[in-house]
């Protein structure tokens, strides 16, 4: 039969209604992180998202970085072993396989691949939330529309995560906000300023230019401004016009929300008088190059913050403070801008304006819940911090790992049926450990998991790498302005009897340099803990001349020490270039110790051995380098397969393995495979002496990998490690077991 034209409106045609245990309004960094791992927690969520591609600075359409280059956070600067876990490490890692794959800018698709890929989320892109219901103190319904298909979709949702960026959802909600500087006299906070008032951080303008062939003039819009010398280029090097700057910058002194439009139109003048500047005036070598691209919105930095209750402020960030209810963490630069921006006459970012590398500090669950609004938590840069805090709370990795904070707040605000403050007040071992189970942890924050089935296992291996590094990849110089180079360990036995290490010594005569054995009080402080031990070797004429130094000294096994070498006149320490997590050498410069993420240490080796990379590591709970041991390293002589094995104590119903891989927490910006990774592997299940196949993957990429499976009896696990991504041994922090796949 033939179907009849539609000539009525039929509007149920267009609505539609969603009842999610959680919705994420804003599809940032933030709001994808948190949507995900709602998802892989078991929430049914629904992910709103105005724009038609997910990740906003990131995204394709703002082009910050459409690669996820600068998708930066804790990790930034000289924090090691820091870059954070779960959904934000599966997106880093896929970046990175797909940049090596031939892709170019793909971040966005990526998101909306990963968000695709979980059953329990519904992704409505071109799709604005602009109504908000409550009743009393909870929101009970989201309006939104999509742009392109006329829906309209009723959301009742149970939580409501706001990652809108401007907090719109709280805002239209009467949560409790701040927009602008809070006075140095509330929080004590050396950077705010004398009297509080309206500024943030201004937005930016990125555009792309091209090399057309051939010269092409350029007449600027009668409207654009006119920037004829270099005085307004304090510190804004244009030598490279290919990609736009981020620098580009205003309307901080502006409503960044009320006065967007007005703000881009600002930054079009302000871009196309740079673009003029550089065609026009001064030879900046673009004859032949034309702009093709420019955004199309504002990449906004700051709007506002939603009040939760605790607000984040510097002295938390600078003293590095510990919160019982940390469940997630920072280390970025304090970074403000000026709030002029482009026209501050002054340099647009840098220690002028912030401090650089604060270390790693912990944020709580009370800065991810309002305050008065007992159904809503808030996800990336509009968490409670002070304007202050947070410019370093903005970074894309920090925003989603406090997104994957808060989708475990709502996951037990589902179990208990309770505000977040119940959870802060009497869950937090709890919500630990369920953010645990999707790989997302605060660096030295202990969990407890008595649900793996490991506890109590005997783990074997068929080898292990003891702390031992002889290939020389390069050489530092013990100078009188360098006077000493360390290395940094986590002893593995109670002794250490003697330290070896190598030098190159050009000169005509033997030279003399002293080691101290020191107990690290804090994993980047070189200067400071009590000397145990001290030896002197005499360092023969050569290269890659091997020393030994008698300490002879009693240590304790998972405790940090370092040993600091001294010497001049000319000889230099040799390193290898190997990542080992918990384990780096630091060297002092003039202005102190960076323990850079520089995957160095130097060449060295203990007698009695050291080995601080067995089995049994994958039974404990760390799964990064840090104050403890945490990791099974294969014997890199012995090459490939490589087994580690698990024994329970007893028969257990096991239907779930969790595996966690080293993939080098410490490297900021990656662009390659990490070669530690484990690629190819076998996981069996161990029954009545009989293996019995559980998973054979090839090609991973990934840190943390699920297998769900019909639970089975099994008396233990083995995994079979066939080949890495490019590094020479096994590498694996955990193997745990669980009954079942589903988090309780
Ligand atoms: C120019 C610029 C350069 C930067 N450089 C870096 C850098 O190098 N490294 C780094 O780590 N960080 C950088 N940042 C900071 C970082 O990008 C952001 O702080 C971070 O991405 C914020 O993520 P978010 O998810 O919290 O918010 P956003 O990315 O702002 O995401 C919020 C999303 O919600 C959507 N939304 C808003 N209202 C609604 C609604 N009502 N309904 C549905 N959707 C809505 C928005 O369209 C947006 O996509 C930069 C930021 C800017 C602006």
């Amino acid at each position: 039969m033939k179907k009849s034209y539609c000539s009525v409106k039929n509007k149920k045609d267009f609505e539609r209604i969603h009842r999610p245990d959680l919705a994420v309004v804003g599809g940032g960094m933030a709001g994808v992180a948190a949507a995900v791992t709602g998802a892989r927690l078991g929430l049914k969520t629904v992910l709103v998202q105005n724009r038609f591609c997910l990740g906003g600075p990131a995204s394709i359409e703002c082009d910050c970085d459409a690669d996820g280059g600068l998708v930066c956070g804790a990790s930034e600067w000289m924090t090691r072993d820091a870059r954070e876990t779960g959904v934000i490490e599966d997106m880093r890692l896929t970046g990175e396989s797909l940049f090596v794959s031939g892709w170019r800018n793909y971040w966005s698709q990526m998101l909306r691949d990963l968000c695709e890929a979980e059953s329990n989320l519904t992704l409505l892109l071109n799709t604005e939330v602009y109504d908000v219901e409550t009743e009393g103190s909870r929101i009970t319904k989201l309006t939104a529309r999509t742009i392109g298909s006329d829906l309209t979709h009723f959301i009742y949702p149970e939580t409501v995560i706001d990652s809108s960026g401007d907090s719109f959802v709280g805002f239209e909600a009467g949560a409790e906000f701040r927009m602008g500087r809070e006075a140095k006299s509330e929080f004590n906070e050396r950077l705010a300023p004398a009297e509080s008032d309206e500024c943030t951080l201004g937005s930016s303008l990125y555009f792309r230019a091209v090399d057309v062939g051939h010269p092409v003039p350029f007449v600027p819009p009668p409207w654009a401004y006119k920037f004829e010398d270099e005085t307004p280029f304090v510190s804004r090097g244009h030598w490279d016009f290919k990609k736009g700057y981020w620098w580009l910058e205003c309307g901080g002194d502006m409503n960044t929300i009320r006065d967007n439009e007005e703000i881009y139109r600002k930054l079009l003048a302000i871009l196309y008088g740079i673009w003029d500047h550089i065609k026009n005036h001064g030879n900046h070598g673009a004859e032949n190059y034309a702009i093709n691209w420019i955004a199309g919105f504002p990449g906004k930095r700051e709007s506002r913050r939603l009040i939760g209750d605790y607000i984040l402020k510097e002295s938390d960030i600078l003293e590095n403070r510990n919160f019982d209810d940390a469940v997630t963490y920072g280390g970025g630069n304090v970074d403000l801008h000026p709030i002029q921006g482009f026209f501050s006459g002054n340099t647009p970012a840098g220690p002028e304006h912030g401090i650089l590398s604060p270390g790693l500090y912990q944020i709580p669950l009370r800065c991810l819940y309002s305050r008065n609004i007992d159904n809503l938590l808030m996800a990336g840069r509009n968490i409670s911090a002070s304007h202050v805090a947070f410019s370093s709370i903005r970074l894309m990795a920090t925003c989603s790992a406090g997104g994957q904070a808060a989708a475990g707040a709502a996951f037990l605000m589902k179990k208990y049926g309770v505000p977040p403050r119940e959870i802060d007040r009497k869950h937090i071992p709890e919500l630990r450990r369920v953010l645990y189970r999707v790989d997302h942890t605060v660096p030295g924050v202990d969990i407890e998991d008595a649900a793996n089935l490991c506890n109590g296992a005997k783990a074997a291996a068929s080898s292990s790498m003891p702390l031992e590094c002889r290939e020389v990849d390069g050489r530092e110089i013990l100078s009188d302005k360098t006077p000493y180079s360390a290395q940094s360990f986590v002893a593995a036995n109670n002794r250490i009897d003697s330290a070896f290490f190598r030098f190159d010594n050009p000169s005509a005569d033997s030279k003399t340099v002293t080691a101290e054995l020191v107990r690290q009080e804090k994993m980047y402080e070189f200067t400071t803990g009590e000397v145990l031990a001290k030896a002197e070797a005499e360092i023969g004429v050569g290269t890659a001349v091997e020393a030994e130094f008698r300490l002879r000294a009693e240590v304790e096994p998972g405790k940090r020490y370092y040993i600091r070498l001294t010497g001049t006149g000319g000889l230099s320490v040799c390193y290898a270039r190997c990542y080992l997590p918990g384990v780096y050498k630091a060297r002092k410069i003039a202005a102190g110790w960076p323990p850079k993420g520089d995957n160095r240490n130097l060449c060295c080796r203990f007698q009695p051995e050291q080995r601080p990379f067995e089995a049994e590591n994958l039974l404990n709970t760390h799964n990064r380098g840090g104050d403890h041991l945490s990791v099974w390293i294969s014997d890199p002589a012995k090459g490939f397969p490589q087994t580690a094995e698990i024994v329970f104590p007893e028969k257990k119903s096991c239907g779930c393995v969790e595996l966690v891989f080293d993939t080098n927490l410490d490297a900021v910006n990656i662009y390659s495979l990490q070669e530690e990774c484990v690629r190819d592997y076998r996981l069996e299940g161990v029954c009545d002496g009989k293996p019995v196949a559980l998973a054979e993957v090839s090609g991973n990429f990934l840190r943390f990998r699920k297998h769900i499976f019909q639970p089975l009896m099994l008396d233990g696990l083995r995994l079979t490690v066939n080949a890495s991504n490019g590094a020479p041994s096994a590498r694996v922090y955990q193997i745990r077991a669980y009954a079942k796949g589903e988090i309780e």
